[in-house]
């Protein structure tokens, strides 16, 4: 049975940890050749031999990148693209949550200035990039593969939701994610380059757990979310494959919820 990204090739930055990791695995496992893109580089190569042992009809390549300096961006595209020929899907996914992101009042400009650096340039060039290289992906009908592509952003349920716990940063930077997703989704729909964000809800991955270090700052969240319970990743990397294969061929320009309801919730079940 060929798999639901059978042949393609997938860039998934921040592939080390949590959501990448997962839609590492999950991709490999669907067929998908994967470039695993991460500023931690051991954290990737330990993804890439993961791949390696479970999936070996598939070809994994790891790289050290900076998602915050275009070169960077730019070079792992490249590095996509020689290696395996074309670049089919874009997970633009890396992100961080600075410690020292707070209000209007209290966050520094180089924590703004970093924050929007990773979380919000970082996308842009990575889609900047990935629209270039999709352009020029060659047709091939026998493997099913097509010119252009798919760029999946992450951002999250607080682009959605304002929160009493600020990170102003943090939720500003995503709040562009969505905005710019939805616009370069319009500029380049006749194009066959689909665009659309995933937004999370609050997952146990250490970008989350290492912020919500007691267990009253994680009971301050719980009761807002319907499940109750915190998401894991691989939920949101199976809600990724989705818009990474053909099945989502119709959908572009989207904010695509993996978030257990609580973009819907007034009030939580008791
Ligand atoms: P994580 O901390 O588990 O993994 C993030 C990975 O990104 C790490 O491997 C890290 O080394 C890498 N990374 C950090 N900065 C980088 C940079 N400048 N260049 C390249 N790689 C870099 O985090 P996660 O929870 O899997 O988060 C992934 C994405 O999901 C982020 O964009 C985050 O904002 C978003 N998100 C997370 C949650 C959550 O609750 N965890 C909720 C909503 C959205």
């Amino acid at each position: 049975m060929p798999g639901r990204i059978q042949n393609k090739v997938a860039l998934i930055t921040g592939a080390g940890s949590g959501i990448g990791l997962e839609s590492s695995l999950l991709f490999a496992s669907e067929g998908a050749h994967v470039l695993l893109v991460d500023l931690n580089l051991p954290a990737a190569e330990k993804a890439e031999q993961l791949i390696r042992e479970r999936f070996p009809n598939v070809q994994a390549k790891s790289t050290k990148a900076d998602v915050g300096k275009e070169e960077d961006v730019k070079n792992a595209v490249d590095l996509a693209v020689s290696t395996f020929g074309r670049l089919d899907v874009m997970f633009n996914n890396a992100g961080i949550m600075h410690p020292a992101d707070d209000n209007a009042l209290n966050t520094e400009e180089k924590i703004w200035d970093l924050t929007m650096q990773i979380n919000l340039k970082g996308v842009w060039w990575g889609c900047k990039y990935a629209i270039l290289a999709m352009r020029n992906n060659p047709t091939d009908e026998a493997k099913g593969l097509h010119t252009g592509g798919s760029i999946i952003n992450t951002a999250s349920f607080v682009a959605l939701l304002g929160a009493a716990t600020p990170q102003l940063a943090y939720t500003a930077s995503k709040g562009a994610v969505l905005a710019m997703t939805r616009e370069l989704a319009m500029v380049h729909a006749r194009e066959g380059i689909r665009l659309n964000s995933i937004c999370p809800g609050p997952l146990k991955t250490p970008l989350l757990m290492d912020f919500l270090d007691t267990a009253e700052k994680r009971d301050r969240r719980m009761v807002h979310l319907p499940m109750g319970r915190f998401g894991e990743a691989v939920e949101v990397a199976k809600g990724a494959l989705f818009l990474a294969s053909d099945e989502s061929s119709y959908v572009t320009g989207t904010d695509f919820k993996v978030d257990g309801g609580l973009s819907s919730c007034y009030v939580t079940p008791i």
